[in-house]
């Protein structure tokens, strides 16, 4: 028996891409399912993550011309991981196999068919990865090579140059649900969660329409939820560093006081320096501790991570 397989494309205004995206992956539905890699029943899964322009139209329009295209509206924006996690979710009541990727087709859509392969040889996830950044800009190279350090200095289990291009099995996403936390960060949840996995690398593609929606503070906040939602060293170490610098500052002062008595002057500039340092560090370390105490806040209240307004999938099963 073939499996059926769920595309799922999160889309926040994306009405200049969804002509191109729907035709270019119904194409290769169609062809999976030639080569009986696939099931019939298989579909693409639209989430409409609050749009302001018109893809949700766009959605319903294709939902009517073409069989292969469902689709799901969020009752507004939730931000790109809420979105994927909401088609995630539903799509595993339909699906055997799912495979998420973006809806500007950055990813490389050539993969869909190696990973259903690497599916049926039994890997339940399937990461995509990027062969290499060279297209990037030095900084966005310099800062997601940083984060990769650090995650994997931290013990956190990575798949570095991995969004989230990526199949995942209905076993893997039924764990996936009882994972209850509000700041999702699915590319650190997927590896935590086990069973077999491969990669396949591929070159990503500049966006052919529309506006990229990772705004630079977004891109900071969601690399710092792939930090803190899975490690707690960056509070504990504040106790080492404050404990250095208590350290430093007493065999400072005791130097000052000696020169002082000796008539010579001198270290007690740095003595101010260190003390206004120790007033910054002071200060972000009361802002991480603060940023941890805002997430418990979050996750103690568990307010939902999305509401879905209308569910075509749900529509369809009636009909
Ligand atoms: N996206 C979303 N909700 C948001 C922001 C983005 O569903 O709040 C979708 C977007 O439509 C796209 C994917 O997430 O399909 C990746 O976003 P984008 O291409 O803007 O990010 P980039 O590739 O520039 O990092
Ligand atoms: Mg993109």
């Amino acid at each position: 028996m073939t499996s059926i397989l769920y595309l799922v494309v999160p889309c926040y205004d994306e009405e200049k891409m969804l002509d191109i995206t729907t035709k270019k992956l119904s194409s290769i539905l169609d062809k999976l399912i030639q080569k009986k890699k696939i099931h019939k029943k298989s579909k693409i899964l639209y989430v409409n993550d609050g749009s302001k322009d018109a893809t949700w139209d766009k959605i319903l329009s294709f939902h009517s011309s073409n069989s292969y295209v469902t689709g799901i509206c969020l009752s507004r924006n939730r931000g790109h991981q809420n979105a994927l996690y909401a088609g995630l979710m539903v799509a595993k009541e339909y699906a055997d196999i799912v495979i998420s990727l973006d809806g500007d087709l950055q990813d490389d859509t050539s993969c869909i068919e190696t990973m259903i392969d690497q599916y049926h040889h039994g890997y339940d996830i399937v990461y995509g990865v990027r062969n290499s950044r060279k297209k990037d800009s030095f900084l966005k190279k310099f800062t997601a090579n940083s984060f990769y350090y650090i995650r994997q200095k931290l013990g956190i289990e990575t798949i570095s140059n991995h969004a989230d291009f990526r199949l995942t099995s209905k076993r893997v996403l039924d764990a996936l649900e009882k994972y209850r936390e509000v700041h999702l960060y699915l590319r650190g949840i997927i590896p935590s969660i086990g069973y077999p996995f491969t990669i396949v690398y591929y070159d990503r593609n500049e966006r052919i329409a529309g506006q990229t929606k990772y705004s630079l503070s977004k891109m900071f906040q969601l690399a710092w939820d792939g930090i803190s939602s899975f490690s707690i060293f960056p509070i504990t170490s504040i106790l080492y560093i404050g404990i250095f610098l208590t350290l430093f500052n007493l065999i400072l002062l005791i130097i000052s006081f000696v020169q002082y008595f000796m008539g010579i002057r001198g270290v007690l500039s740095i003595l101010f320096f260190s003390i206004y340092f120790s007033l910054g560090f002071i200060l972000i370390a009361i802002g991480i501790v603060g940023d941890y105490i805002g997430k418990v806040f979050e996750e103690v209240k568990a307010r939902p991570r999305y509401i879905i307004s209308r569910n075509l999938c749900e529509e369809d099963k009636y009909e």
